[in-house]
Parts: C-alpha cells; structure tokens; sequence
C-alpha cells in the first residue's frame, strides 16, 4: 500500500468550485468508479451529493480526549466570527445544495455564545440543510436543545466514551448512566438523537454491552456511530491495536446485538471508510432492515434522488410505502420481504402489541494523518468545511494547522476586514492586508494548563497497551 507524502497532503486542495448539486454527485460517482466502489448497492452521489459536512464552530472544548482529532494550537484559537460561519455555510450550500447534512461540530460547540448557535443553527435550517450538533453533552441541557430545535436543529449527536477520561466513570457500564441522562435530555423532543463511539484498546471489549444499551433504547436512540482510533490530532494515544478494524468492530456489534449485523447489503463511499446497516427493532430484539435481495436492490435503486425526514421515523416508513406502491413491479417482490420479515419478527411483534422501532449502526474508518490512501481521500464522502471550501475530513485532519493559524478577510458591516484566528480583527483597513498582525506567536508559550492532548501536561496519563485481543466484559 503507498500512501499519500507529506508534500503531496499539503499541496491536497480544497474544492473551490461551485458546480451544482448534481454536478457534484456526478463527480463523487466517478471518483467512486475510479476506485472500483461504484455498484447499485452504494447510496453516495444517489440520494446525497455529499454523506455530511464538518462545520468546526469553535475549536475549544471543555474535555481533553485521548483520541482527539484537534491540533495542539486549538485552545490558542480564537472561535470564527460569525459572518465567516454563515459564508462557510452558504458555501455549503453551492457545493452540495439543499438537504445537505450539516455537523455543527468544534471543540464543542455549546461552548459558544447561546445565541450564536441559535443563530448558525437558523442559518443551515434557512438554506434548507439539516443541522446536528455534535456535543460531549456537559453543556448541552434540555434547554439549550428545545432552543436549538424551535431554531431548525434536526439532531443531536453525544460522544461519549472512555477516551475522554471523565471523573467517576471508569468504565463504558458506568458511562451507560451518562448516556441514559442525555437521552432524557432529549426525549419528547423532535431529534434524532446519535452517539459517537471512539474504539480503543481499553473499550473494544466492551462494544457489546454498549450495543445492548442502545438496543434496550432504541425508541430514543436512532443512530450509533463507532470510530476505530486513528492516529491524528492532539490525542496521547497513538498507533491502534491491531485486533481493531471496521471487521473486529462490525463483529463486536453483532455481538451486542444478539445476531449478525448485515453491514455489507449498503455501501456509504468507500468501502474502506465506512460501514452502514439499519436494524428494525422490537423488544430490543434487533432485525436486519436491509438484506440482500432483489426488493431491498430495487428500493436503492427506486429512492435515487428521495431526500428523507431523518427525524420522523414513521415519516421515513410512509414515504418508503408511497415509493412500492407507486412501483407496481416490486410489489411482488415487497410482498415477500415484508412477509419474511414478519414472519421473523412474529413472537416479538405479538409480545410487543407492534412496536417497532429502528437502529442504525454506522463505522467510520478514519485514516492515520502518515497513511492517508489517495483513493479514498479523492471519493470521500465527509468533508470539513474550511474558509477556502470542503475538504476530506482526513486530509484535513491531516494537516490542520494548514487551515488553522492562516489569517483570512470577513465581510463586515462596515467592510473587509482582516481577521487572525491568534489575535482577531486586524487594526486599521482592509487593504493593509496580513501584514498588520504581530509576527506569529508560538503556542508553546501558553501556560501548560492551556494546553492540552500531547501538548499538555497529561501526556503521561495511564493507558493499557494491549496487543492481544481482549476477551467481552461489561
Ligand atoms: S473522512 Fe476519511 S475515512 Fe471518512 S470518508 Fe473521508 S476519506 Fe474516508
């Protein structure tokens, strides 16, 4: 395997082009021909032009995780002004168009002025996207959440896990009280509610029992997101384990979830990078929703171009049922999956009085920021939105210190102006450009506690190097 060069990252664009949606998707598809990973299973460039878009709203954070994707020099960074965000957004908007899933993502971004929030969750809900906020969750009260939501906010994404070292919870058992107290801050509300994963050494034993978590709340829960640890960012651990991989976590999900998992009927980009299945779920008994028959290969292709309502499961069903039954040619198929699947499903289904509820599982392959494969960076299908335009979160991750500490001009009311990410509005006119900074401080001057990840004072906190494949334990 070659990997991209270090000058070959640094000289990796961003897309400056605006080419239309469809135009976009057109280009996603091809690259995802060039990289043999196009065939009626895959869902990119099919109802998306793009999977999601990472709009990093601050770059502070109130935890300190062992696997962070931030640069060293984030504390030192200012959080961007607001015109800079909403003219990111919009360019969003050009390249991927409306129904575009945006991540309202840091740092965290609850650390921002509540009514800034509001403000650039209004602004992507304006244009016609769809805004998750992406939170640790300390910050982010039922308050806050019911405000972000009569402002447009579609989800909430929590990440919780043991990587972030919080006080009183040594475990992913224990931390299952803390994931419980963030769905209530949730429930009633009209969310989907996700959680992040981050899969290390330390908890990939215990994927498991995380799984049967999310299944016993599967009515709340509609989204669980598992990332193998990646070597990129601040973050003090480094190399993954070799036991982990897209494979040995899809296992482990099986595993929690009492049968296997089908994550190869759906293809989300490469298939190297992710790894996406949906379970119907009744009882918390969990059922395979996509199977890989001629109805579920007849529905890809029947719901090209469907855009739908991620928030309102029922809503998702119903706009489903219109598409079979305005297909007369897969009744007969449709017919027979729906009975298999009822059929699978009868005890449960009669214990349950009928409910039925969904749970999806997603894993996200991050790349190394030293291994970083060409092809899956030119189809890639997340993207981080810079002052320049998107890039694969990957490269970007890659080299964020690139987009990061360069000063750039904000469409102000009075004007142009030139703007630092170290020290803010520049002094004076536009047109005395960069050059009325201050030279470039080093942010190894911050004060230690400032600092955080390998650059802080905890890079010799304890952490178990484990080779060998550890064995379930909850
Ligand atoms: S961010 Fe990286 S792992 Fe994710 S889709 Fe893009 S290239 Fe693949």
């Amino acid at each position: 395997m070659t990997y991209l060069t270090r000058e070959e990252i640094l000289n990796w664009g961003v897309s400056t082009e605006y080419p239309s949606r469809h135009r976009y998707a057109d280009r996603l598809i091809s690259r995802l021909k060039e990289a043999g990973q196009w065939d009626v299973r895959q869902l990119a460039g099919h109802n998306w032009a793009m999977g999601c878009v990472a709009l990093e709203v601050t770059q502070r954070c109130n935890l300190d995780c062992t696997l962070c994707y931030l640069s060293e020099n984030s504390e030192a960074v200012l959080d961007l002004p607001l015109p800079e965000i909403f003219r990111r957004i919009e360019n969003i908007r050009r390249h991927f168009g409306p129904g575009t899933s945006v991540q309202v993502t840091g740092g965290d971004p609850t650390l921002r002025k509540r009514e800034e929030l509001a403000a650039i969750v209004r602004r992507i809900r304006d244009l016609g996207m769809q805004a998750t906020l992406f939170t640790n969750g300390i910050r982010a009260t039922r308050s806050l959440l019911a405000e972000l939501v009569d402002n447009g906010l579609d989800g909430v994404a929590f990440h919780v896990d043991i990587t972030q070292r919080r006080k009183g919870y040594p475990n992913e058992a224990a931390l299952n009280d803390l994931r419980k107290t963030y769905i209530d801050r949730a429930r009633g509300l009209p969310l989907a509610v996700y959680f992040n994963t981050t899969v290390c050494a330390e908890n990939f034993a215990q994927i498991p029992g995380i799984v049967r978590f999310f299944r016993a709340h599967s009515g709340s829960v509609s989204l669980a997101s598992f990332q193998p640890q990646a070597e990129t960012g601040r973050g003090v651990l480094r190399r993954r384990a070799p036991f982990i991989s897209p494979e040995s976590v899809a296992e482990q999900i099986s595993r929690g979830a009492g049968r296997p998992i089908n994550f190869d009927v759906a293809r989300v980009g490469h298939e190297s990078c992710n790894k996406y299945a949906v379970c119907l779920s009744v009882r918390g008994n969990l059922y395979n929703l996509f199977e890989d028959t001629a109805f579920m290969m007849d529905m890809f292709a029947k719901t090209r171009g469907c855009t739908f309502d991620r928030k309102r499961p029922w809503r998702l069903i119903a706009e489903l049922f219109s598409v079979v039954l305005a297909n007369p040619r897969c009744w007969a198929n449709a017919g027979t999956y729906l009975g298999r699947k009822l059929w699978e499903m009868r005890w449960d289904l009669l214990w349950a009085g009928g409910r039925v509820g969904k749970l999806s599982f997603f894993i996200h392959n991050f790349m190394d920021a030293s291994q970083l494969e060409e092809d899956r960076c030119r189809s890639c299908v997340f993207m981080a939105a810079t002052a320049q335009g998107p890039i694969s979160m990957c490269v970007h991750n890659a080299k964020r210190d690139e987009f990061l500490l360069k000063p750039f001009t904000v469409d102000t009311a009075p004007g142009w102006r030139w703007w630092h990410p170290l020290y803010g509005y520049a002094p004076g006119p536009a047109d005395r450009g960069a050059h009325s900074f201050p030279l470039l401080q080093s942010v190894a001057v911050l004060p230690t506690e400032h600092r955080k990840g390998r650059g802080g004072s905890r890079r010799d906190m304890p952490h178990r190097s484990v080779e060998t494949r550890p064995v379930e334990r909850d």
